[in-house]
């Protein structure tokens, strides 16, 4: 089978559908419902080893592949998109970014909770003027008098995935030059501290679960990660595996909801899959959905063989996230009536696959990036 796993990482694996099928599928409306996804869950994720997959061993983690990785988000999605979406992040862009950019004092001081879900992170670069354009944040640190290494933080940020429940988010904000040559770094604050203001709980149409959240920031404290703006946002491009992974599962269960639907549903004296017109959109789904499948893995293997995945991990998002959306909509449609009802899971899907459009990146963005790397 394409692609291959180690044993371990098969056995990691293994763990993650179980916890699918016994933890996240049963919940994932209940989640929805309540909008939020349980305090429980953290310590949960921690044992089956999802909040430090990438993580070197050597600091603690999983140390498994950026394959594993993405195998793991796909198989969270089936479960629920908005779990799917918080571990991409949390793998890829906060501890990645500890790991990479964090003082050994940092890792020390941080990691060890991380990896239990003792300490809950969230990734801060979106403000309310600077979304596709990230360039253009506006929230400034500035050195603490006699704290080496602290900053005060002051400014805004928004669209904030798990930011309602974080313990530390990793916050991008402007610096003097002299201390990021690109005039922006990183810095990982501390939400229990008065300086950090939680504005708004931001409420959206899909990943509901998702506590995705506005906050300011008056004088917080930030613990400075030495790394440039183009450091610390080329994590992205691991991340938007993450969110391809995620546009993947989803497409993966609506239509597997819409085969399963279109076998025992019958019309005009036979089953809807045995329709041609239906079997049109099942077919294009199955294709589709491998298409996206293998430009996902074929991204994800390129990253472990240390190569640049700028242009694949745009291509994987664009395709795979627009192929969720087409899918999700194509198993609302063959659903007919009820499958615009709460009672089936396709609409959840198709709410929820939208984010992939979006997130990390809307696909205007992808293409302007896929572009840019074909003509240089
Ligand atoms: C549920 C959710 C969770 C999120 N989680 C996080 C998070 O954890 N951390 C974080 O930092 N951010 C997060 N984001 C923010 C997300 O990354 C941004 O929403 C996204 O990058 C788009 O920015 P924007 O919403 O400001 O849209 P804008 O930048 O205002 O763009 C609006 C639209 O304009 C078009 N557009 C913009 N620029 C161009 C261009 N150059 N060329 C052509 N068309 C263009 C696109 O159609 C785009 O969709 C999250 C967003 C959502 C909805």
């Amino acid at each position: 089978m394409f692609p291959a796993f180690q044993p371990e990482e098969q056995q990691f694996l293994s763990r993650v559908r179980d916890f699918v099928a016994t933890e996240v599928l049963p919940n994932t409306r209940a989640w929805e419902d309540a909008t939020a996804f349980p305090k429980e869950i953290w310590p949960k994720l921690g044992a089956v080893g999802l909040l430090s997959m990438t993580l070197p061993k050597e600091l603690g983690g999983g140390g498994y592949s950026c394959t594993t990785y993405v195998e793991a988000c796909r198989e969270l999605a089936k479960g629920d998109p908005a779990l799917s979406m918080n571990i991409a992040a949390i793998n890829a862009l906060c501890v990645a970014h500890i790991a990479e950019f964090g003082t050994p004092e940092q890792k020390e001081k941080y990691l060890p909770g991380i990896i239990k879900g003792d300490i809950k992170l969230a990734w801060g670069l979106t403000e309310p003027d600077a979304g596709s354009d990230a360039r253009r944040v506006k929230s400034q640190a500035t050195p603490v008098d006699g704290r080496d290494g602290f900053f005060h933080l002051n400014g805004e940020k928004m669209f904030i995935t798990n930011g309602g429940q974080a313990d530390l988010i990793i916050t991008i904000a402007n610096v003097d030059p002299s201390i990021s040559a690109d005039g922006k770094s990183a810095f990982l604050m501390e939400t229990n501290q008065e300086g950090w203001k939680f504005r708004e709980r931001i409420h959206t149409i899909g990943v509901r679960a998702s506590n995705t959240v506005r906050f300011d920031m008056d004088n917080a404290l930030g613990w400075h990660t030495p790394c440039t703006f183009a450091q610390a946002t080329g994590l992205l491009f691991r991340g938007r595996l993450g969110i391809a992974a995620m546009a993947v599962g989803i497409a993966e269960k609506a239509h597997e909801l819409a085969i399963e639907y279109s076998k025992q549903r019958e019309q005009f004296n036979r089953r809807l899959c045995d329709m041609q017109s239906v079997q049109n959109m099942l077919a294009d789904n199955e294709v589709e959905i491998e298409a996206a499948r293998l430009l996902l893995h074929k991204g994800a293997a390129l990253y472990d063989m240390e190569q640049n995945v700028v242009k694949e991990s745009s291509i994987a998002k664009l395709y795979a996230s627009e192929v969720a959306n087409r899918v999700t909509n194509r198993a609302i449609q063959i659903h007919g009536g009820r499958g615009m009802t709460f009672e089936y899971l396709v609409e959840k899907l198709w709410r929820d696959a939208k984010l992939t459009e979006i997130g990390e990146g809307c696909s205007e963005i992808q293409r302007m990036v896929i572009a840019k790397q074909i003509t240089k």
